[in-house]
């Protein structure tokens, strides 16, 4: 459904208020899945609102006016509707009992143009105005939808809320329900990920695609509308088949989630232990993953092991590796993660080592980083990373990595 937002006022024209009840509906649109795609604003003068419904029916489904209903000659926006539908506009009894008792309680005389605020559109499903007196009004004729609010917004909000959502709620549930699902990708840039599936976001009309960049992330929001929702997750998970096809190894989850809490539920799902040594690190890693509670069903214990001399006593790299490979090497980072294990009788150990900078280290750039994973039995991995960015950022990504690899390594098993 595309909507357009027309507010009457010849003071918004003015510069005098501020189109605040635009802004409101817009985020109330906006959370119903309704598309505004316009807003208009229009002064209090027939012709001219003539012709802005004329352009707002031409490229809406929904039309929403606000203002101009009320009991003074330049509050024209029902009659000059009414003209342009071709509908007659008659007395509303509850309206007109509202604003009998509302002069009587409050002892004026009520003037003649009062009246007409009682007037409605002929066939319209009145909104009641709880907090003033010129009903609102909805209306569905030749295939689109007009609503009127009154233009005080302490009258609108309440109107919208109490009748106008409810209205529209009852609307799109006939015409069209919407699915979502969000696919999270790490490892992979946002201009890379869209380029893979450049054809597919060009194409997309529904379900679409929108992809948003997160910290090392990325992110694909895919939203369908149908008016059934099993339609809708066949459409989703067709798509969904097509974009894994090609960036699938960089899949790593559904929806609310982060990496972290992926292994966390993958180690318990599977019943296994980790534990970890890192270096450039500082123990990152583990913060993670004992964020959680219930992370001692998971992760045995770590090391930091920041020097070489913390490497060669805690984690038994020998003197030799340090000296002629360093400890920003591949072999070490394989022996720090075989030996944790060892040392934290776990079945899957991690490990970091790496230069986080903003200096060079053992000659070595800042950015290299090595991480490794070991399970008994099993060929140990080493990932060799370059990463770019300040001291912090390079940390932040090498533990992201860490959490991405073991994901992958115990999928991989799983599916052995
Ligand atoms: P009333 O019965 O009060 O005349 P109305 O429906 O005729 O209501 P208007 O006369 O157009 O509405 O505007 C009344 C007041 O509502 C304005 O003086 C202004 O304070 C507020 N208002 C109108 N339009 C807007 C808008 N688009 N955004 C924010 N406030 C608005
Ligand atoms: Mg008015």
């Amino acid at each position: 459904m595309d909507a357009e937002i027309i507010a009457v006022g010849s003071e918004l024209l003015l510069g005098q208020i501020v189109n605040t009840n635009a802004q409101f509906l817009s985020k109330e649109l906006a959370e119903l899945g309704i598309n505004v795609y316009y807003h208009t604003v229009v002064g209090d003068n027939r012709d001219r609102l003539r012709n802005a419904i004329t352009h707002a029916q031409n490229r809406a489904d929904l039309i929403i006016f606000s203002g101009g209903l009320g009991p003074t000659k330049d509050d024209l926006t029902k009659e000059t509707i009414a003209e342009c539908l071709g509908r007659n506009l008659v007395y509303d009894s509850l309206a007109m009992d509202q604003i009998t008792k509302y002069f009587e309680k409050t002892k004026r005389p009520m003037t003649e143009n009062n009246k007409k605020q009682a007037l409605v559109l002929e066939n319209a499903e009145v909104l009641a105005n709880d907090h003033g007196m010129a009903p609102g009004m909805a209306l569905h004729v030749d295939d689109k939808t007009y609503m009127l609010f009154p233009g005080p917004p302490r009258e609108l909000q309440p109107m919208y809320a109490n009748y106008g959502k409810p209205y529209l709620m009852r609307k799109l549930q006939k015409r069209e329900r919407i699915t979502s699902r969000v696919l999270r990708f790490f490892g992979i840039g946002e201009s890379k990920l869209e380029t893979e599936i450049l054809d597919l976001i060009d194409s997309q009309t529904n379900p679409t695609i929108a992809p948003l960049a997160g910290f090392g992330e990325v992110i694909l929001r895919l939203t369908a509308k149908s008016p059934s929702s099993e339609d809708n997750l066949q459409s989703l998970d067709a798509l969904e088949q097509k974009i894994m096809r090609r960036v699938g190894r960089f899949f790593y989850g559904y929806d609310d989630t982060s990496l972290d809490n992926e292994v966390f539920r993958m180690l318990k799902n599977r019943g296994l232990t980790l534990a970890c040594a890192e270096s450039l690190t500082g123990g990152w890693f583990a913060k993670t993953l004992t964020d959680r509670p219930g992370a001692s069903g998971v992760l045995n214990g770590g090391v930091v092991g920041y020097t070489n001399q913390a490497k060669e006593h805690l984690l038994h790299i020998p003197r030799s590796v340090l000296d002629n490979e360093g400890a920003v090497s591949e072999t070490c980072a394989k022996l720090m993660a075989e030996t944790c294990i060892n040392l934290f009788h776990a079945d899957v150990g991690i490990s970091f080592t790496g230069v986080a900078g903003p200096d060079a280290s053992e000659g070595k750039e800042p950015g290299i980083v090595y991480v490794a994973i070991a399970e008994s039995g099993k060929r140990t991995q080493v990932h060799s990373l370059l990463l770019a960015g300040n001291r912090n950022r390079i940390r932040n990504l090498a533990v992201k990595h860490g959490f991405f690899y073991l994901l992958k390594h115990l999928q991989h098993e799983k599916s052995e």
